[in-house]
């Protein structure tokens, strides 16, 4: 059957307590350890390139010079401040962040092996291995918010995306799929959207928990779910931040599974995958197989799909 992996970026251990959120507290969850590379608190892509390929920064290439766009400290200072700024001020540091990164690079992307090379494994999007253009949507999004996008267009695009990563989860439980892995930019963004709102980051919080909530509902017997972060978020109204700077990532990365264990570090999650991937995969069944489906080609060529 099936694992499906949600890797929940800043998703923050303290607050799912601070919220009281049962959704995100599945049948064993609690602290996942992480780490810090090029910088001095965990770095999105190097954390999730690590989750997914079990290797070190260095073994797995996605580090701080590698990660391009990730890596630029103008966008990285303006996401941890812009909630704070009058709306004249954002818009002057939304145009200086366009004038100093100029044309986009793309996000790097390992050469290592991962979780998602394993035989029935797909991954919809995930920092550094698969598909770096939501993330880069995401930047954009934070990017407008900086410049004034006003709180409900930034939500229908927040959770416009969130909704369509975690349809695609469920919709792979449909389908011989043996492990389906996808990267939700959410409560990052949100948190550090938010990280002075505390309404507004609870609103998030239990709006991704509805669509994990969806998740588990939509789980059939032996299908398993595995959720992830790669940090937390601090905030200015959790009291263990109090003196820190808020809408920084905090060292609170989260883990929690449908199993009766969870992965204890960033650094195990491929081996806990590995080790929940059931050897006797039973095809769905709406499965017709793998045989090629037979195509009507003279049709398709008529209507230009085929050269
Ligand atoms: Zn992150």
């Amino acid at each position: 059957m099936t694992v499906i992996v949600l890797a929940l970026d800043a998703l923050d251990a303290g607050l799912v307590e601070h919220f009281d959120l049962d959704a995100f507290r599945l049948a064993s969850s609690g602290d996942l350890g992480t780490f810090a590379h090029t910088q001095e608190l965990p770095y999105t892509p190097e954390v999730w390139a690590t989750v997914a390929t079990g290797l070190h920064p260095e073994e797995h290439g996605i580090t701080g010079g590698g990660t391009s766009e990730w890596d630029n400290p103008v966008l990285e200072g303006l996401s941890r401040i812009s909630g704070r700024l009058d709306e004249s001020t954002r818009g002057t540091l939304g145009k200086v962040v366009r004038s100093q990164t100029g044309e986009r690079e793309r996000i790097g992307r390992t050469d290592a092996a991962s979780i998602f090379d394993a035989e029935g494994a797909v991954v919809h999007n995930w920092p550094g291995v698969a598909d770096g253009q939501p993330l880069q949507r995401a930047w954009d999004l934070m990017n407008a918010v900086a410049e004034g996008l006003s709180r409900s267009e930034f939500e229908r695009e927040l959770f416009g995306q969130c909704a369509q990563q975690f349809a695609w989860a469920r919709e792979m439980l449909r389908h011989p799929v043996s492990i389906a892995g996808v990267h939700v930019h959410a409560l990052d963004a949100a948190g550090h959207a938010y990280a002075d709102d505390e309404d507004a980051l609870r609103h998030a919080y239990a709006r991704v928990g509805e669509f994990v909530e969806e998740t588990v509902d939509a789980l059939e017997d032996g299908d398993d779910l595995l959720l992830l972060s790669d940090h937390g978020m601090r905030t200015d109204f959790y009291p263990p931040d109090a003196g820190k700077n808020p809408a920084t990532h905090s060292w609170r990365a989260y883990a929690s599974a449908t199993t009766d264990t969870r992965p204890e570090s960033v650094f195990d999650v491929r081996d806990w995958v590995d080790a929940h991937v059931s050897d006797t995969r039973v095809e769905r069944e709406n499965d017709e197989g793998g045989e090629a489906i037979d195509v009507p080609e003279d049709h398709l060529r008529e209507l230009g799909y085929l050269e």
